[in-house]
């Protein structure tokens, strides 16, 4: 597979943007550069005593139609690069979806997985302090939210901790957060909520009904998962699934899976194919879950189904996989999962690739009104907070096809054009381009 260069693919996708809408070289010059880069070495405390290092980093990169929003992420592999990748596909997500909201990302470069609560906590907090201090944090400054393996109890120590160093209660400072600490209601499946609206209404548009779509989704994790469970509710045929040890594809006979008992399933032993598969054999007799057939997950993206949700991890349809791809349809729930390079082989071949910053903006779009909750002091019904984000959803929709019609551009372009054309808007009307 190719080297991940995730910043060097936003750019990429930005200036060919920028040159069909004719950006000048300001503005896109403006684009190109995140406002402010922050650093910082995290130190906190081991269980041992020691004090432990790790670097940190947050990137602002546009804040001319709203506080800099977007999550934080605690991963091995996360770096600058990646930071300021995320923190620029922000601000464009958000404009897509028409929040008032920049851009922005944190990150810190850590397993997670090797530290204990304790320890999770203290870097959590140190973090936060920091940010905090240094004046970056703020609810109408920059906003973060949850990430790649960051959770609603995460939020609540950064809350905690920023409302320690400010001396009053400032809730809307992030989201994410529990319902008790001032959490949205729907904010845990929006993203996969918010993908299927969007999945709705391209489907109105060719006439294919639930029950004749096929959908295989990589990534049985928060947003796949849910993004299954909504999918199968509607009536659509879930016949593949896959996770980090592997996938699972249902026999042609079941049709689709009981995504509820998948899900069920996987709660119970921690993985799709639980511990009864070796390679690529399960004993389905242990298994008792339903007709399976196990398959790698390279096999999976290349299944001939209706429609692919991309829900792991970037970069996963890329150059050397793209001619292998069949589905007719791919959905962007996770970041960047499809390379430039497979777009413009997607493009040759007709698939229509559903981008992330319109995909998987439903996250943040209820963070958002998690945002707009905290600072009314009001609580929203759920049945209220799924209507609103399906306006958002499908007007965005409606408004993302209507520039790839007049540009006649690829899918992923007409998102980028209807971002970048949004906050040029914004800058041109503040006089800073
Ligand atoms: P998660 O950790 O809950 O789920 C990820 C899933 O992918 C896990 O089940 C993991 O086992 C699986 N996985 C890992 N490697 C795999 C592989 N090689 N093949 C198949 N599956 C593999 O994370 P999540 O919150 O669901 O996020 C997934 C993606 O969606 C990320 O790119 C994230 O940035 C993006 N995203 C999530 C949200 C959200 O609200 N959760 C919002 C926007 C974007």
């Amino acid at each position: 597979m190719t080297a991940k260069k995730p910043f060097e693919n936003f750019l990429i996708n930005l200036r060919a943007a920028s040159k069909t809408i004719g950006l000048s070289d300001s503005a896109l010059k403006a684009l190109e550069t995140p406002e402010h880069i922050h650093e910082t070495e995290v130190e906190f405390k081991l269980d041992s005593g020691e004090m432990r290092k790790v670097p940190g980093y947050r990137v602002e990169h546009n804040s001319a139609r709203g506080p800099y929003k977007g999550g934080i992420r605690f991963h091995h592999e996360a770096d600058l690069d990646e930071v300021k990748a995320l923190a620029s596909l922000m601000s464009l997500k958000c404009a897509v979806v028409n929040i008032p909201m920049g851009g922005g990302k944190g990150g810190i470069t850590v397993n997670p997985k090797e530290l204990s609560e304790g320890e999770l906590e203290r870097m959590s907090r140190a973090y936060f302090r920091w940010g905090t201090e240094e004046g970056i944090f703020g609810v109408n400054r920059d906003v973060p939210a949850p990430d790649v393996y960051t959770t609603p109890q995460i939020m609540a120590w950064m809350l905690d901790e920023h409302e320690k160093v400010l001396g009053y209660l400032s809730p809307g400072v992030i989201t994410g957060k529990p319902l008790e600490l001032g959490g949205s209601l729907g904010r845990s499946y929006a993203t996969s909520q918010g993908g299927f609206f969007v999945l709705q209404k391209y489907l109105e548009r060719t006439g294919k009904k639930p029950e004749d779509t096929t959908v295989a989704v990589q990534g049985f994790g928060n947003a796949g998962a849910y993004f299954a469970e909504i999918a199968h509710k509607a009536g659509f045929k879930v016949i593949a699934a896959s996770d980090s040890k592997g996938a699972i594809v249902c026999d042609s006979e079941t049709g689709s899976f009981d995504v509820e008992q998948l899900s069920a399933w996987k709660k119970e032993h921690g993985s799709l194919r639980g511990n009864f598969c070796e390679g690529d054999t399960c004993d389905l007799e242990k298994m008792k879950l339903e007709s399976v057939k196990t398959m790698s997950n390279e096999e999976l993206l290349e299944l001939d189904v209706d429609v692919l949700c991309l829900a792991a991890l970037d970069g996963v349809v890329h150059e050397e996989n793209a001619d292998n791809i069949k589905a007719k349809i791919i959905l962007e729930l996770a970041n960047g999962p499809v390379t430039p390079e497979a777009d413009a082989i997607m493009e040759a071949k007709g698939i229509a690739v559903i981008p992330d910053i319109l995909a998987n903006a439903g996250g943040v779009t209820v963070s958002y009104f998690e945002w707009v909750q905290n600072r009314s002091g009001d609580v929203w019904a759920e049945d209220y907070v799924i209507g609103k984000l399906k306006t958002v959803m499908e007007n965005s929709f409606t408004d993302f096809m209507n520039v790839k019609e007049q540009y006649n551009v690829s899918y992923r372009e007409a998102a980028f054009v209807l971002g970048v054309e949004r906050i040029v808007t914004a800058m041109k009307l503040r006089g800073t381009i």
